[in-house]
């Protein structure tokens, strides 16, 4: 009897080892499981107490969402061909924790969100970018993700929810030059394809936001960078 409990135990532990080893996950299981370590190493590293949880969605839209009343956020399946990192799909996630986070707040200020969410977009950029630097991400992510889906707004989405355009892209390369300047200077993006056609068309942009900080005599890097 207590041969075949050893037995079985070890047959136990075996079977776990598997689990955790060789077990062949699906590609959708293993986007799941992705999409959730990065979810919950942000709220960790970040300290947020607010309960959020993580899906995979086989929704095909380049899109993710936050359910605002159960702070569920769904990262869609159409955006994953757009990402090309952890700190890519941090940035997706780390946008959608903002909202999350606001929604937190209380019925009110999910009516206020819902009437007025242009503002909320730039906000949860802004608030996302800090997520990422203090869960060790690379805020520069943010900016190259969106190079790949923002495309230039059309005069009849100027009331669209989804704020478009290169305008989202210079206020986040705006917050990240002034508060994590470091992350601009011999960036890790500096060869990427997305990175530099951001800064192509952004060149006048990121000129005026150098030119204020200058007048301001608070440039926070290099003017040549
Ligand atoms: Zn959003």
């Amino acid at each position: 009897m207590k041969k075949f409990f050893c037995l079985l135990v070890l047959l136990m532990v075996s079977a776990s080892g598997v689990f955790a080893d060789e077990l062949r996950l699906d590609k959708e299981t293993q986007y799941q499981k992705k999409i959730m370590q990065i979810g919950f190493r942000i709220l960790n590293a970040n300290q947020i107490d607010k309960r959020m949880t993580f899906y995979y969605s086989t929704n095909k839209d380049v899109n993710a969402v936050t359910y605002l009343s159960s702070k569920q956020i769904a990262v869609y399946k159409g955006i994953l061909p757009f990402l090309d990192s952890d700190d890519e799909l941090a940035a997706v996630i780390a946008h959608e924790i903002s909202h999350g986070i606001e929604a937190h707040k209380g019925l009110w200020r999910r009516i206020v969100m819902s009437s007025n969410s242009k503002a909320y977009e730039f906000k949860a950029d802004k608030n996302g970018v800090d997520l990422m630097v203090n869960a060790g991400y690379n805020p520069v992510a943010m900016i190259v993700m969106l190079n790949k889906i923002s495309a230039e707004p059309c005069w009849f989405e100027v009331s669209s929810s989804h704020p478009g355009g290169i305008q989202r892209l210079v206020s986040i390369y705006e917050y990240i030059y002034s508060k994590y300047p470091e992350y601009l200077i011999d960036n890790d993006y500096k060869n990427n394809l997305y990175y530099q056609n951001f800064l192509l068309t952004t060149k006048e942009d990121r000129k005026e936001i150098r030119e204020k900080y200058l007048k301001k005599n608070t440039l926070p890097v290099n003017s040549k960078k």
